[in-house]
């Protein structure tokens, strides 16, 4: 059993900077958990405690059920995969997949057999006596897979392995890994900032901010029920649409519309003692241009079109609505929400995003269809999630 068990545990750097506050997660035997959250959140240090690259200030680190805190990352029987791939140049891509072996003094004939194993599930076969260097970005990356693979550890760490490739490749390695992962069913850690990466990679997702852990949860979860604003705003793209709303006699008032509340909202929003001032959450797929639909529920409102994005497939339209919002914390800016009141000039600034065969044009008005029963609501001044457990 490879399962790895987080209990408590702390990063104080020596500058006295904290940059994980007691995590609590368990990786089961052969789980796939994403860590992700914006840069400088403890993605990497997290990882880091993991391999052993990085002393672990409080709390305990299981591994297969031994507690490893004091033990050299050689002796953890994992293996890394970084973002550099740190392959070595001089070396074919034969002696960088097995380099890890020979150190080991692994038995020659074992190493070869091992070597061929790996480079043909990465297909990298004609290339084992080639130099990094004579390879393109997606195959270096695979010989750092590989080298990976070969030493059959209980645990792979990867740290953000596909931030160097284009946005192409970066998809296509994206499923291989997902494959690679299912089919050695090894139990993998893997860090990245890319919220869409975390969503189709992993059976899980921890969400980070700031060193402390925000939600951890099956990706459909994250998306469904997210526990905060934090999580709204992060995952999803783009991210949740806020406003600010009252709830007054089964209606959320908002600047953009009056939004009706079901019996199961209005029941679990009395569940948790919900104040008359909170912020909803619309997501940007939960409109819809009403010209393209047949009356049905939920409710429509019009509003001026700024900026129509097409990307093919989708169009998102832009449009501004009356007044701040008080939902603390924007994803990016941390706090920068916070600042602005219900009376910001501004507005806020909504995307809504609709069908191709809309008719909807810049500077002109556009009745929009909203999905009332997906409404996020949150608390205005702690950002949890009210319509849901989360
Ligand atoms: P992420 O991987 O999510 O981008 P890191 O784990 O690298 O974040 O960093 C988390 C926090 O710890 C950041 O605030 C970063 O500045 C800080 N940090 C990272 N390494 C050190 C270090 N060696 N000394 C002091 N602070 C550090």
């Amino acid at each position: 059993m490879a399962e790895i068990v987080l209990d408590g545990i702390t990063k104080r750097y020596p500058d006295g900077a904290v940059a994980v506050h007691g995590i609590d997660l368990t990786v089961a035997d052969g789980e796939f958990v994403i860590l992700v959250g914006p840069s400088g959140c403890g993605k990497s240090t997290t990882l880091n405690m993991i391999a052993g690259l990085e002393d672990i200030t409080e709390g305990t680190l299981r591994i297969g059920g031994q507690v490893v805190n004091d033990r050299a990352p050689k002796d953890r029987d994992i293996a890394m995969v970084f973002q550099s791939y740190a392959l070595y140049p001089h070396m074919s891509v034969r002696q960088n997949m097995g380099f890890a072996l020979r150190l080991a003094r692994t038995d020659k004939a074992v190493i070869a057999a091992k070597v061929e194993e790996a480079a043909r599930i990465l297909d990298l076969t004609e290339h084992l006596d080639r130099r990094p260097a004579n390879l393109s970005g997606g195959q270096r990356q695979r010989v750092a897979m590989g080298r990976a693979i070969v030493r059959d550890p209980k645990v792979f760490l990867m740290d953000e392995p596909l931030s160097n490739l284009d946005a192409k490749l970066r998809v296509q390695m994206r499923t291989q890994i997902s494959r690679l992962q299912r089919r050695l069913g090894t139990t993998t850690v893997y860090v990245t900032h890319d919220q869409v990466e975390a969503m189709t990679l992993g059976d899980r997702v921890v969400v980070l901010r700031g060193g402390v852990v925000q939600q951890v949860g099956a990706p459909q979860q994250l998306y469904d029920e997210p526990a905060n604003l934090f999580v709204a705003g992060f995952i999803g793209s783009p991210g949740m649409n806020v406003l600010d709303a009252t709830l007054e006699q089964g209606v959320l008032r908002t600047a953009l519309a009056d939004l009706p509340v079901s019996d199961r909202l209005r029941r679990r929003l009395a569940e948790a003692n919900a104040p008359r001032d909170v912020v909803v959450g619309l997501r940007p797929e939960h409109f819809e241009d009403a010209a393209l639909l047949r009356p049905r529920g939920g409710r429509t409102a019009t509003v001026d079109v700024e900026v129509l994005e097409s990307v093919g497939s989708d169009v998102f339209a832009h449009f501004t609505v009356a007044g701040g919002t008080r939902a603390p914390g924007a994803p990016e800016e941390p706090g920068a929400r916070r600042r602005e009141t219900a009376a910001d000039p501004r507005g806020r600034e909504l995307v809504a995003r609709i069908g191709t065969d809309t008719r909807a044009a810049e500077g002109s008005p556009l009745e929009l269809w909203i999905d009332t029963d997906r409404l996020h609501v949150f608390d205005p001044v702690t950002g949890v999630a009210l319509s849901h457990a989360g």
